[in-house]
């Protein structure tokens, strides 16, 4: 393979619910879950019976023609949506070509400048990258998409001062997983939502990590009580297949015409059946409750522990962000992997937490219970 990720730490072999192992047989609980993707862990029967179905049913179809799983799953996201009046989706394979696909229907709108913030992460396509607002990842690859101009995430002048009657779309994830789960100020959404309207721009709302269940509720936008003009979904969706959907609701389910878009495995059968497992499994289960009572509970023990190195715990349902003041989180995280724990130092001062939806309380409190020892181990390391 190329180099892209570096110099993996694991090579995992197997997972069951909220655990992994790796090839020498060393057992993980993973906190990260394929950065926040299986929500209902790993090897969920429901998932394995529902792909095995499909897969021995019929696999793949082609975008001339439609398949069930495909048409179920449209309506039902629409209908967990809750949204009324139109609503219209459209299926790819990642969040990068979600967001694509939503970036090219702001393009049907006849207008050309995007708003989009600081610290975004969108996705690594051309368009996606243009998007995002972490200047590292893109300055290799420069010219971008024209027309994008960034403001400061979690401001609401300068969203004001940024847009205007050519701005064609405002893309914002709810909360910047990427960026070290940065959770914006109370309102935020619903005054992106009330500048969008005045000036007949869209509304997107990138949802690939913290849609499906990992905030608590079906999607973040529910929270703030807002309906974006465009959502983009990955990640959780597939249950650990590759699938991405675009969704536009109102005006916007009909920007795209016959022609527009496309992709071969858009709407894949097998993708779709998963999808609807997982959609189906998190009712049963009542995983959205479950997710938002683990959340905080762990939020709450992080922040009792009162260590010295952690000055706070931020984001929503599992998927949280425990800051440190210092930047020692990759060293924690090996620390934290050595002790059989997989977390993720997203930034240098930020631990990433993004486990299944189905992680069960006393694996969240050992995991409470373990961190210190994680730090500990660094200040022993250091000092010796
Ligand atoms: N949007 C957000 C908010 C993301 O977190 C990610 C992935 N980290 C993406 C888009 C890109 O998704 P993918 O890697 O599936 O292209």
């Amino acid at each position: 393979m190329m180099d892209n990720y570096g110099t993996p730490s694991l090579a995992l072999e197997r997972g069951e619910g909220a655990y992994v192992w790796d090839t020498d047989g060393n057992r993980y609980l993973d906190l990260l879950t394929g950065i926040a993707v299986n929500a209902l862990g790993h090897a969920h029967p429901a998932i394995v019976e529902a792909v095995t179905r499909q897969i021995s049913t019929i696999g793949h179809t082609s975008n001339l023609y439609v398949n069930e799983p495909a048409l179920a799953l449209a309506e039902r996201l629409l209908d967990l949506s809750g949204v009324d009046g139109d609503g219209r989706v459209f299926f790819c394979n990642s969040g990068a070509e979600a967001n694509e696909a939503a970036l090219k229907m702001s393009r049907r709108t006849g207008r050309t400048k995007i708003v989009a913030t600081d610290g975004a992460f969108h996705g690594r396509t051309m368009g996606a990258l243009s998007l995002t607002g972490q200047p590292g990842k893109k300055t290799p690859f420069e010219p971008l998409v024209p027309g994008v101009v960034h403001i400061p995430f979690g401001d609401v002048d300068a969203l004001e001062a940024a847009i205007d009657d050519d701005t064609a779309a405002f893309f914002v994830e709810p909360i910047q997983g990427e960026q070290g789960v940065v959770v914006p100020p109370a309102g935020y959404l619903q005054a992106a939502r009330a500048i969008t309207q005045q000036h007949g721009a869209l509304l997107v709302l990138d949802e690939v990590q913290t849609g499906i269940g990992r905030l608590g509720t079906w999607f973040a936008f529910q929270q703030a009580g807002i309906v974006p003009d465009v959502m983009t979904l990955a990640k959780g969706i597939g249950g650990g297949l590759p699938l991405g959907a675009t969704i536009g609701f109102g005006d916007a389910a009909h920007l795209f015409e016959p022609g527009h878009h496309g992709t071969t495995f858009g709407g894949n059968p097998v993708c779709c059946a998963a999808a609807l497992a997982v959609l189906d499994t998190i009712a049963a289960e009542g995983l959205l409750e479950h997710a938002s009572a683990v959340g905080k509970e762990i939020a709450t023990g992080v922040e009792a522990l009162g260590h010295p190195q952690i000055s706070g715990v931020r984001g929503a349902g599992l998927l949280l962000g425990i800051t440190l003041r210092e930047a020692v989180s990759a060293k924690a995280a090996a620390a934290a992997q050595q002790a059989g724990y997989l977390i993720n130092p997203i930034q240098p001062d930020v631990i990433r937490l993004a486990p299944p939806l189905v992680l069960d309380e006393a694996d969240a409190h050992r995991f409470v219970a373990d961190l210190p020892s994680f730090f500990a181990k660094i200040d022993a390391t250091e000092e010796s």
